[in-house]
């Protein structure tokens, strides 16, 4: 008999700052309990496993679907990034532009999963603060960061993509900081209340029938006739179609093995600024800085419509294949506080309220893994560091596929190659975190 079994459930660190601020909700639903039946089980309720039940939704409007979450709704990852949903690869990679066929085309994607989102904020009405179509803005604070900065810009005006240089003065208006010598404002980002996107997302859901388990860990699933069984610790759902997305717990069921890069970044949160520390910080009320080099500082602003006034400071990154970080969250929280102290010397030596550690997936090619794992079983997992937008693309597609459609979505990751074997254990893990400390080193600046 096929059987899955989840090897490591998950576990982080830290409060997740994001869903503390908007304050507790009534349960979505309570942890499965005894046996029932779907037409579909979604395991996993954060970006990818949402939009999976949404699109499912779309796609079958009387199907019965069963999302199930070891977690409540934006405790995991989903409420422990920085929010920023972008539009724009990370890196617009080819030197000679050569490659702007395939920017664009993962650009029209990416929007693509915002119109999803955006749809519905508008239908399930999730609050406009919670989802702030504003742009973002890749700070440089050093000439090397700068120079690159100039470069993405030139690689945008190849595209016919707009944006704006913004100069040290310009950065610090919007700011508040010194730090920044220059920025490149891009309009395509939409800043999400992470949180508040997911649970408005999780809430329109349940409206629309869709049954979401919170606190209801996947141990395992296994084959019962044509169907599948899969079990919580209370309770099972038997039916023919499985989404698995879990992130980089994939791995933990079995699937991709050796092949996924468990990494964890790290986030801290200020408590909410009085009107002194708001004088002394200056510059605008909302913001959000990515870093020129994506190993540096990733710095945001958000005010009373977005949780209070307060920074969000997000960097340092570490390999856990064992699922792991909580050692760490102690060091992480001492470097952030630092370089939030670099940035903000007016505001030096205050105390974060909020620390936390989230989970991403990467693959050494770069790929997600979004395709059919077994018969009737879907992945819709690795998301490569764009995890907000990339998880709904990733979601959409494991639904598409489990309901036999096909898109631009799915045949986008059809053709995807297969994630790279990664180093054997314990060189994985040392050779990386040597790499990414050197890497974190010389973007100490950014
Ligand atoms: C500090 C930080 C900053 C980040 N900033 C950004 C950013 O600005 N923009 C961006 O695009 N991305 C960002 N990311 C990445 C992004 O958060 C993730 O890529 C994204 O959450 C992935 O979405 P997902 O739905 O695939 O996974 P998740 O959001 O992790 O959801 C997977 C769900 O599966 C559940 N699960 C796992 N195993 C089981 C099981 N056995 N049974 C039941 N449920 C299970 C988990 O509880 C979880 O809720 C950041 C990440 C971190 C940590």
């Amino acid at each position: 008999m096929t059987r899955y079994t989840a090897r490591h459930l998950p576990a982080l660190p830290g409060t997740a700052g994001w869903n503390a601020i908007i304050g507790d909700y009534s349960s979505a639903d309570t942890p499965l309990t005894g046996d029932t039946t779907a037409d579909f089980v979604v395991i996993g309720a954060g970006f990818a496993g949402l939009s999976a039940a949404r699109r499912l939704q779309q796609l079958q409007p009387d199907a019965r679907v069963v999302v199930l979450d070891a977690c409540r709704l934006a405790e995991s990852s989903a409420g422990r990034n920085s929010g920023f949903m972008i539009d724009l690869p990370h890196d617009l990679i080819s030197e000679d532009y050569a490659g702007a066929g395939d920017d664009m085309a993962m650009t029209r994607l990416n929007r693509g999963a915002i119109a999803f989102a955006g749809a519905a904020v508008e239908e399930y009405g999730i609050a406009r603060n919670f989802f702030d179509p504003a742009g973002k803005v890749n700070g440089a604070a050093s000439e090397a960061a700068h120079a690159q900065n100039e470069s993405y810009a030139q690689h945008l005006a190849h595209l016919g993509e707009g944006y704006e240089m913004l100069d040290a003065a310009a950065m610090q208006a919007l700011t508040g900081s010194r730090h920044y010598l220059s920025g490149l404002y891009t309009p395509g980002t939409v800043m999400l209340q992470p949180a508040g996107y997911i649970r408005g997302l999780g809430a329109g859901l349940i409206r629309q029938g869709v049954q979401i388990c919170e606190n209801s860990p996947v141990v395992g699933f296994e084959r019962q006739g044509s169907d599948w069984r899969v079990r919580t610790v209370q309770g099972s759902v038997t039916t023919p179609r499985v989404i698995l997305t879990v992130n980089g717990h994939l791995e933990s069921f079995g699937v991709a093995k050796g092949r996924l890069m468990q990494l964890f970044l790290f986030a801290v949160m200020t408590p909410e600024l009085g009107a002194d520390e708001l004088a002394r910080l200056g510059g605008q009320p909302r913001w959000g800085v990515t870093p020129s080099d994506p190993m540096g500082t990733t710095v945001r602003r958000i005010d009373t419509g977005q949780g209070g006034n307060r920074i969000i400071t997000r960097t340092v990154s570490a390999l856990r294949p064992g699922l792991n970080p909580a050692k760490d969250l102690p060091r992480a929280q001492r470097v952030m506080q630092q370089k939030f102290e670099d940035r903000f010397p007016q505001l030096a030596g205050m105390t974060m309220q909020y620390g936390w550690a989230g989970h991403l997936c990467l693959t050494l090619n770069g790929v997600a893994v979004a395709r059919q794992v077994d018969d009737g079983v879907y992945s819709g997992c690795v998301q490569n560091g764009l995890g907000t937008a990339r998880g709904t693309l990733t979601g959409i597609c494991a639904a598409e596929l489990a309901c036999g459609v096909q898109s631009d979505i799915t045949r986008h990751f059809a053709v995807e190659a297969s994630p790279r074997r990664l180093p054997p254990q314990p060189f994985r893990e040392i050779g990386a975190n040597a790499v990414i400390r050197y890497k974190e080193w010389k973007a100490r600046n950014d």
